[in-house]
């Protein structure tokens, strides 16, 4: 069963702009290393068991959020004899669901769009039951993570693409098309895998500097560089959602992994799955190509949360590992 979710997508049409270092071997200078945030956990001592609708015993967050990252919410929360209950959080405009167990645990991954301001922005947490009602606020501090500048030198052709409106909305209207659906529960390993062997070429984030000295959007995958026909594989469980041309992100297979986890495979010149078809993680999807807004033969990979890109490197750490 799929679901739809009434979700406020921010998108970055210009961020799938591409441009590709061709076959050399050097990674990108990566920035300094930046401190992970510690999690904290409120208790909440003065909440009795025998209090009469549910409470919020335990939260636990980062003490701040890094923009264009992922983050984890867990709790529990207490209430008296059997219940079900829905929850959802708002959090930067969008509304995401919130699974609450039998025991009132409680978990949600959010994103930070990676260009959003830095300051302390409000959770809002809600809880439905039978009858009963829960409402929390939190306030979190997002921060804004330094990013490089990567420098395009544009074609004619790639000028024609970036001009042209009614290539960008139809770019737009298709991602909006494969955010709107997903499955409604994650499937397969929290961690993911890279899809391709291959060097990175532009790192997430990324803020884009045309050859006329004007700026475009942050990056919202990752590139690596690999030859026309490299294999692309996926990088988890999921089920085919979209596949097809996109404008900038030219030949694409886009993998739904439940949960509003989508990931997205781009400058394809092969496709090698169907709509609707089961994946397993590794299994390959593509081949590595030079289609849409591309100056060479490259993988732009993107993980979107919610209809909002996030660092994808992130997901093929331990931290998404489920416990
Ligand atoms: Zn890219």
């Amino acid at each position: 069963m799929r679901v739809s979710a009434v979700i406020f997508v921010l998108f970055f049409v210009m961020s799938g702009l591409d441009q590709s270092k061709g076959h050399q071997s050097d990674i990108e200078p990566r920035l300094p290393m930046v401190e992970p945030p510690l999690e904290t956990t409120t208790q909440i001592s003065e909440v009795s068991v025998q209090s009469a609708g549910p409470a919020i015993v335990t939260l636990s967050l980062p003490t701040y959020i890094y923009s264009g990252e992922t983050f984890h919410l867990k709790g529990e929360m207490i209430f008296e004899g059997p219940n079900i209950f829905i929850g959802s959080i708002e959090f930067l405009d969008t509304i995401s669901p919130l699974h609450v167990d039998e025991n009132g645990i409680f978990e949600a991954t959010l994103g930070i769009p990676v260009g959003h301001k830095s300051g302390e922005y409000e959770i809002q947490i809600l809880v439905y039951g039978l009858g009963q009602k829960l409402f929390r606020t939190e306030l979190v501090e997002v921060r804004t993570k330094p990013r490089t500048e990567d420098y395009i030198h544009r074609t004619e052709h790639m000028k024609a693409i970036t001009s042209d409106s009614s290539s960008l909305n139809r770019e737009l209207e298709i991602r909006h098309e494969y955010n709107r659906e997903y499955l409604p529960v994650r499937i397969g390993p929290g961690q993911f895998i890279l899809p391709v062997f291959g060097p990175i070429s532009t790192q997430f984030g990324e803020r884009r500097v045309y050859e006329n000295g004007s700026y475009g959007n942050h990056h919202s995958g990752v590139d690596f560089a690999a030859k026309e026909g490299t294999s692309v594989i996926s990088s988890s469980q999921g089920v085919v959602t979209y596949i097809g041309n996109l404008p900038i992100r030219g030949d694409s297979v886009v993998i739904d992994h439940g949960g509003g986890v989508l990931s997205g495979y781009h400058h394809l010149s092969q496709t090698l799955v169907s709509l609707g078809q089961e994946i397993m993680q590794g299994q390959e999807i593509g081949e590595v190509g030079n289609t849409g807004f591309s100056t060479g033969p490259h993988l732009h990979w993107e993980i979107l949360l919610f209809g909002v890109p996030i660092d994808p490197i992130q997901w093929t750490t331990d931290l998404f590992v489920r416990q």
